[in-house]
């Protein structure tokens, strides 16, 4: 080992969370690695889609909506230091719900609690704003006007560059599981045709991998990280129609249908997705092309819930991954045997906004600054699926 490049901490997946913990570290003064098999927010990462929901509701959840708000006053100030404004979108996000959604109740609390403004809307105020969503079984709404989207690769990207900026390396490798007990010393990447084996030192390691920790510690997270297949898909508009677009359109989630989705952004269209899980995958090798009956049972919800899109085409798809916990709580803790070695994932489908919050509690972690939250520890993680965060 002797005469290699010694860091303070190896941070092994350039999604949202390992690049604002390589981030959150350099502005500490740490020297900081930071490596990833194929590129930050690239294609088949969680990170790597156009766009990710921010919003402040989180049910009775309230940790989420603190660390969203102040995930939110971060992000916004990365964009305004880096020239990168446009990478927010303060579209408003709408809650809409049936009769007593006790999510929808408690998010209401919570928000007045933590000095959220919102709007709650009835059944007649939401017609009267949003003609173009047919309201069927839908009879209370909240909005959260300051809520909205954020251009989730580019800013994965804008964290990056930031961070290298600030002393981090970067570097492309598909590092290997590390084995052992006590004390990790360096980690690997494997050889392969024209990529020869490499050995990174450092003190502290943090896997920020995603859907992939399941499959790179089979026998530690093999059954605590469920990744599943999530298709989402990008309908045109009409011509010249603006009632899709901001602001006569906001973000919007219906607890009804479990169906969520955004506004014409970046004229790509309206987005639109389930966000019930959907089968398990692997994130290397599953297919990114959505199936016939995936596009006709979406095609049928956009003509029940926007009639006015019932004969719109497809003009884009993408296919995903959620990377579960039992119930939805991230995963943030030491590796069981491996003493210096963390875990950071557990994104399960709404980790995107809390890129900058998990960055400031990991590195916390790693300076030994904070307690931990209960609920992010690897022993609370359970092997059989109960989503209750959403
Ligand atoms: C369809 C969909 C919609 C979503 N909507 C929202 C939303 O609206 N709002 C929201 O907040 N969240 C949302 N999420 C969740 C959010 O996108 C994820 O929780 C978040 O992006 C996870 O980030 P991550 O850094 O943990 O993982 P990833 O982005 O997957 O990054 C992991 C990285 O680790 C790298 N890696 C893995 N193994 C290795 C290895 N052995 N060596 C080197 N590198 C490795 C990978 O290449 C990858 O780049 C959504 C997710 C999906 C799929």
């Amino acid at each position: 080992m002797s005469g290699a490049k010694t860091y303070d901490v190896a941070v092994v997946g350039a999604g949202v969370f390992g690049a604002w913990t390589a981030l959150c570290l350099a502005r500490r003064g740490k020297r900081v690695l930071l490596l990833d098999a194929y590129g930050p927010g690239h294609s088949r990462s969680s990170s790597g889609d156009e766009s990710r929901i921010i919003r402040m509701g989180y049910g009775a959840d309230e940790i989420y909506t603190r660390w969203s708000q102040r995930s939110l006053v971060r992000w916004r100030e990365l964009f305004a230091a880096t020239g990168n404004e446009g990478l927010f979108s303060k579209t408003g996000v709408l809650w809409l719900a049936e009769a007593e959604n006790p999510q929808l109740q408690a998010t209401k609390d919570i928000l007045k609690r933590n000095g959220v403004r919102f709007e709650e809307l009835d059944r007649a105020g939401i017609v009267a704003r949003y003609p173009q969503i047919n309201v069927d079984g839908i009879v209370s709404g909240i909005l959260e006007p300051e809520s909205g989207v954020l251009l989730a690769r580019q800013a994965v990207a804008a964290v990056v560059g930031e961070a290298v900026r600030m002393g981090v390396e970067f570097k492309l490798a598909a590092i290997a599981e590390p084995r052992g007990n006590g004390s990790l010393e360096s980690v690997a990447s494997g050889a392969a045709e024209h990529i020869s084996a490499e050995k990174f030192v450092a003190k502290q390691f943090v896997f920020a991998c995603g859907a992939w920790l399941a499959k790179l510690f089979p026998e530690t997270l093999g059954d605590k990280i469920f990744p599943t297949r999530q298709s989402v898909f990008y309908f045109g508009i009409p011509g010249g129609d603006a009632r899709f677009s901001p602001p006569a359109l906001p973000t919007w989630l219906i607890k009804n249908d479990e169906c969520y989705g955004m506004p014409d952004l970046e004229s790509r269209g309206l987005k639109i997705a389930l966000d019930k899980h959907g089968e398990r995958v692997d994130p290397d090798t599953q297919s990114r092309m959505v199936t016939p009956s995936e596009a006709d049972e979406i095609r049928r919800y956009v003509a029940y819930r926007f009639p006015a899109l019932a004969h719109a085409p497809i003009v884009e798809t993408r296919v995903c991954q959620y990377e579960n916990t039992s119930n939805g709580d991230f995963l943030i803790d030491r590796h069981p045997t491996l003493s210096n070695v963390w875990f950071a994932g557990g994104g399960s489908g709404h980790g995107f906004k809390h890129g900058p919050a998990v960055g400031e509690y990991i590195t916390g972690q790693l300076l030994d600054e904070s307690g931990p939250e209960e609920r992010f520890l690897f022993d609370k993680k359970k092997t059989i699926q109960h989503r209750t965060v959403y």
